[in-house]
């Protein structure tokens, strides 16, 4: 085990629960706006719509192929139209109410301030987040995580996004390190591992859903705690 003196984490499913804050800010879209009556039948076929379309656009944004302005200009469009609703319809504040309300909400992973708590008595600790500076500094702030981290990188700061190993090294020359005493944590293989590994950074994968993926982490969790016996 190498001597680490710094932990980079991932914000959107490692800490902040994204799936649980998002579900419940599109419930109460859905009865807000009254979408039944816009043609999207229940809220599950919009719930099912988000995710089909906004993966798919994060995919595109995560290799370059949209921007952020047209991120959030086509989203509802295209998940209204994928839930067999008009999306003439939208109301014009829908996106809006959307982030502000999202990134309102408080919930996090179990045990994620504990974790926090404990790690911060030893190491440095800080996010490295393919997100938008924005939405990130609120979903902190309301999740009352803002307090544990000195350094937060966003891909929007940088230009750079996970794997892409420059937002790593960004972060390395930032704190006036190596890579060597550097930790990612994060629950996405395909941009927090392979973009750590692709700047010899160690990673712990965290893995609550047991998927079985091709890299070869440093490290597997599937609970925070069992940091602990790691670090
Ligand atoms: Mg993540």
């Amino acid at each position: 085990m190498k001597t680490y003196q710094h932990i980079f984490f991932d914000l959107d499913h490692t800490l902040w629960d994204y799936d649980r804050n998002v579900t419940e800010s599109l419930s109460e879209l859905y009865q807000i706006y009254g979408l039944q009556e816009l043609g999207i039948p229940t809220f599950e076929k919009f719930f099912a719509s988000f995710h089909a379309v906004n993966f798919q656009l994060w995919d595109w944004y995560n290799v370059g192929k949209i921007d952020k302005y047209n991120l959030r200009k086509e989203r509802f469009p295209r998940i209204f139209e994928h839930a067999g609703g008009n999306s003439e319809a939208i109301p014009a504040a829908f996106e809006e109410d959307f982030m502000h309300r999202t990134s309102s909400k408080p919930h996090v992973f179990p045990y994620s301030k504990e974790i926090l708590t404990y790690l911060k008595q030893k190491y440095r600790i800080h996010v490295i987040t393919n997100g938008f500076n924005e939405s990130q500094a609120k979903k902190m702030k309301s999740a009352n995580l803002d307090g544990y981290f000195e350094l937060v990188v966003t891909s929007e700061t940088t230009g750079f996004k996970k794997p892409d190993p420059r937002i790593f090294e960004y972060a390395i020359h930032q704190l006036q390190t190596q890579a060597e005493a550097c930790l990612m944590i994060g629950d996405n293989p395909a941009s927090d591992i392979l973009g750590a590994q692709r700047a010899n950074i160690d990673q712990v994968y965290f893995n609550p859903e047991g998927k079985v993926i091709d890299l070869q982490p440093t490290y597997e969790i599937s609970h925070l705690q069992e940091l602990e016996q790691l670090l």
